[in-house]
């Protein structure tokens, strides 16, 4: 199952496809967007000028790739709500291994809590920027991510693709390590895992790997002590604001922002100010408006499907 089918997803997907994985789930929410055709190497110029959705225009590729395959995809948010209905599939059963597409440390959370109370490997990834990281979680024997992360990094606090972009060549080397460890899972040389956390900068040539054989956390909240909190979660996290446009997304942790650091992210991408207690602007290249509060909610204006403005609250405010 690979949950985000974008500058991860794509490569991963492509090479797993190709390799003859017989079943595979492709979980996303998004639609193509010309932005994404450098690095998102399923798609077409004409699936981002149709809009498709990535993970149907992604099915399709893979499809004419390797049509003795079987794939599932999923035009969904994995979320609390969801998560562990998305995971039982009628036809395919539950994932042998679980792959991190996904633009949000959120949802990574999710598959995290997925992946130990189901014990099903979890191949954990990023790239944003000229950097990237990748590991495999293999419980129970292995640290999960909580082990290593406890909480995700506050809103707005970390770059995201939409605020620096992302240097293409990273997305791939980092979905072709993913790419790797699952076929070493999928053809049971778990043993074989990597037991480190790689991380690198391709535009400064550096590279390190963390060994992680002493990370596992004995009073980890998730692996030790099996509470899965982001799983587990009231997961109303978009509400439709009555009469208007517009929709109010909560950030699943209320933390405060730091305003000032949310307003030079967004001047990048359209008109922003900060009127005290809030940052409120346009954007540029979108028909959106969003104001941001240092609570952390966000109200985007243009909007009506609630997954759409979580999309763009993950995009340009980052969670
Ligand atoms: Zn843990």
């Amino acid at each position: 199952m690979i949950v985000g089918v974008g500058a991860l997803g794509c490569p991963c997907a492509d090479l797993l496809a190709r390799a003859g994985v017989a079943k595979l789930t492709l979980i996303d929410r998004d639609l193509v967007d010309i932005t994404n055709l450098h690095r998102q190497t399923l798609y077409t110029d004409t699936d981002a000028r149709t809009s498709r959705p990535k993970a149907i225009a992604a099915a399709d590729r893979l499809r004419a790739v390797n049509p003795d395959i079987d794939i599932h995809p999923v035009v969904a948010d994995l979320n609390a709500n969801d998560a562990e209905q998305l995971l039982e599939h009628e036809r395919f059963g539950t994932p042998d291994i679980l792959i991190d597409g996904a633009d949000n440390f959120e949802t990574r959370f999710i598959l995290n809590d997925l992946s130990v109370k189901h014990s099903i490997p979890y191949v954990y990834a990023g790239a944003v920027g000229t950097k990237g990281m990748a590991t495999v979680f293999l419980p129970p024997d292995s640290p999960c991510l909580r082990c290593i992360f406890p909480e995700p990094p506050p809103p707005g606090s970390q770059p995201t693709c939409e605020t620096v972009g992302v240097f293409s060549p990273v997305s791939s080397i980092i979905a072709s390590y993913q790419a790797s460890e699952a076929l070493k899972v999928l053809m049971g040389h778990e043993k074989r895992a990597m037991r480190t956390l790689l991380e690198f900068d391709l535009w400064e040539g550096q590279r390190r790997r963390i060994d992680l054989s002493g990370s596992k956390d004995p009073e980890c909240p998730c692996c030790a002590h099996r509470r899965f909190e982001f799983l587990e979660r009231d997961d109303e996290d978009t509400i439709s604001i009555c009469g208007k446009d517009a929709i109010q997304v909560n950030p699943r942790i209320r933390q405060r922002l730091d305003l000032q650091q949310i307003l030079e992210n967004l001047r990048v991408h359209g008109d922003f100010s900060n009127i005290g207690v809030l940052v409120k602007g346009t954007l540029r290249d979108e028909p959106y408006g969003l104001s941001v509060f240092h609570d952390g909610r966000a109200i985007i204006e243009g909007v009506s499907d609630p997954a759409l403005a979580r999309s763009i609250y993950d995009r340009y405010i980052g969670s």
